[in-house]
């Protein structure tokens, strides 16, 4: 199964790259949020996203949104990766279909057997 990184970060990219790989999936990467949702467009069987809160151009909570308006990606399921996460940004996100949130630094194992949970559901 292939899933969506999309984080500004090259070193958390790299990271998130070699777990997730690790874990069985295959990974496309997105540098921001512009680049995410072009990325998607070409892997149409992306099965998951993983995204980043803070980038240039366009941030993760904007990017989610367009991804969850849009009828073809609208059932994919998004996880959230950041350092904060205020009842604020929590409510944001579950408007953008934001499912779960990964607070930075993460951890490899729990984020592997949180997605795959979740795709065993869909
Ligand atoms: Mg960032």
């Amino acid at each position: 199964m292939k899933i969506l990184v999309v984080d500004d970060s090259e070193t958390l990219r790299v990271q998130l790259k070699q777990d997730l790989e690790k874990g069985g999936f295959q990974v496309v990467e997105g540098v921001d949020g512009v680049n995410g949702i072009e990325v998607l467009e070409k892997n149409k069987d992306v099965a998951l996203i993983v995204c980043d809160v803070n980038m240039p151009n366009m941030d993760g909570l904007t990017m989610c949104s367009k991804v969850h308006q849009t009828a073809e990606f609208k059932a994919i399921p998004i996880f959230m990766l950041t350092t904060e996460s205020g009842p604020e940004m929590k409510a944001k996100g579950k408007e953008a279909g934001v499912i779960a949130w990964i607070t930075k630094p993460y951890v490899a194992e729990k984020m592997l057997a949180a997605i795959g949970k979740v795709l065993k559901k869909t």
